[in-house]
């Protein structure tokens, strides 16, 4: 693994826009800030091997490292990543009803680990206005004042440290792919620290296929409507092709395409879609509003699912195939589009130090030469749609789905 310092994290990641404001560079030390979405350097380090640049998932990510110490297996290029199983799921009656993104699994198994005491506390993200905030719930009942997406990306995994740093371990984090990519490098102990103890004992993790820069993202709502009526945000799965946003007395639609912009960079160079280093991976659901997708990676992932749903926390049922083909699709979309961006600014392989990810080149060249077909949506298309050219607007929207 290469080892560098704040320096190199600086030239490589925040000075060339990289940076999407994960958050597992601060609280590390007094030097990185997180400020209104933005992370910033305020004080020069001369360490030449840090945390900071160990953990960011901007920089030097050995897919296949990753893969070997979380699963025992090497990367393969998958775009679902290594898994066990999907299925289509939700939270269980005896969770009361209360605002989920979509079928509110994560905040379901949240609760769970946090009420059978498997977890000590959970990395969640909440919100301050439009600013979303990380948060340490260490009471079941705190998870549900974190529920629903907040589009920007946030810095949560501040949160983590710091837990770290009071003494909490067996943690469980929510985490988008990137931060869930962070977790893992710190769970690798890349610095060889004698004194570490691998503090994460879940991570659910969110899939994504960009986040919004939260400046940004907030100039351009604050234009268009009151902030303070603000109560949701959702983008619903394609052929929609909008951003909501549910106010106190109505809901107001923006095209994708208006919001795109506001995507920072380092999405562009991100290969992940479903947090492939998670134990278990939650995303929407095409077609059903109310329910998840659910994909279970690891053992103590699938220990958790099996235990949330007999104690009646979680609702799985199977996953059509059509489902399936189309999420795959998606994903390997997205996994091309990241490899690209990379292979074009020369971020993939090569220098030390500077490339955002490392594969081996087999992988690069079965992501490169399998493009994915577009598979039949599983909502049932009209005839009218398709005339309007839906197969082209899913393409597009490849994919909030
Ligand atoms: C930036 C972003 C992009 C997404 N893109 C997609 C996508 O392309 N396709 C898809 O299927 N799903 C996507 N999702 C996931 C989806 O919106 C839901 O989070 C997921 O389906 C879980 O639903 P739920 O009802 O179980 O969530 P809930 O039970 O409501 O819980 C939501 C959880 O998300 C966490 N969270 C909220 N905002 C953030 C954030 N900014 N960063 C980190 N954690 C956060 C909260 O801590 C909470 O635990 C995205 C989510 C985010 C945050
Ligand atoms: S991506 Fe995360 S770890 Fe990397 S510089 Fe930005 S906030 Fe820090
Ligand atoms: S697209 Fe990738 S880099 Fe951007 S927020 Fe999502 S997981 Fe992170």
């Amino acid at each position: 693994m290469n080892k560098f310092g704040s320096e190199k994290l600086n030239q490589q990641v925040l000075q060339t826009g990289l940076c999407i404001g994960c958050g597992a560079c601060i609280d590390l030390c007094p030097y990185f800030r997180s400020h209104r979405g933005r992370t910033a350097q305020l004080f020069p380090c001369n360490r030449e091997e840090g945390r900071c640049f160990a953990h960011c998932p901007k920089v030097e990510v050995d897919a296949d490292t990753l893969c070997r110490f979380l699963f025992a297996a090497p990367y393969n290029g998958d775009p679902l990543g290594i898994h066990r199983s999907i299925h289509i799921s939700r939270a269980g009656d005896r969770l009361k009803k209360q605002p989920f993104q979509a079928g509110g699994t994560v905040t379901a198994l949240a609760y769970y680990a946090l009420r059978t005491k498997r977890i000590r506390g959970a990395i969640l993200t909440g919100r301050e206005g439009l600013l979303p905030v990380p948060r340490l719930a260490t009471r079941p009942a705190a998870v549900f004042g974190s529920s629903l997406s907040k589009y920007a990306a946030a810095p949560t995994l501040s949160a983590l440290n710091r837990a770290i740093a009071a003494g909490y371990d067996n943690l469980g984090i929510v985490a988008t792919p990137c931060q869930a990519a962070a977790v893992a490098q710190m769970r690798m102990n890349p610095l060889d620290r004698p004194s570490f103890q691998d503090p994460a004992a879940l991570v659910i993790g969110l899939f994504c296929t960009w986040a919004l820069d939260f400046r940004q993202f907030e100039a351009f709502l604050a234009a268009r409507l009151p902030l303070r009526d603000i109560v949701k945000v959702d983008i619903p799965p394609p052929p929609a092709a909008v951003l909501e946003v549910y106010l106190r007395d109505g809901k107001k639609e923006f095209p994708l395409d208006e919001i795109r912009p506001l995507v920072p960079a380092g999405c562009g160079y991100c290969i992940d879609m479903t947090a492939e280093f998670a134990d278990v991976s939650v995303g929407v659901l095409e077609g059903r509003p109310d329910r998840n997708t659910l994909i279970v990676r690891t053992a103590r992932g699938e220990k958790i699912v099996r235990e949330a749903e007999k104690d009646g926390y979680l609702i799985r049922e199977d996953m059509p195939a059509e489902n399936r083909a189309h999420l795959q699709w998606a994903a390997a979309n997205k996994k091309q589009r990241g490899v690209r961006r990379c292979l074009e600014t020369g971020r993939l392989n090569g220098e030390e130090g500077a490339a955002c990810l490392r594969l081996k080149e087999e992988i690069i060249r079965q992501i490169m030469e399998n493009t994915p077909e577009v598979p039949t949506s599983p909502h049932p298309v009209g005839e009218e749609r398709q005339k309007s050219g839906h197969s082209r607007q899913v393409k597009e929207a490849s994919c909030l789905i």
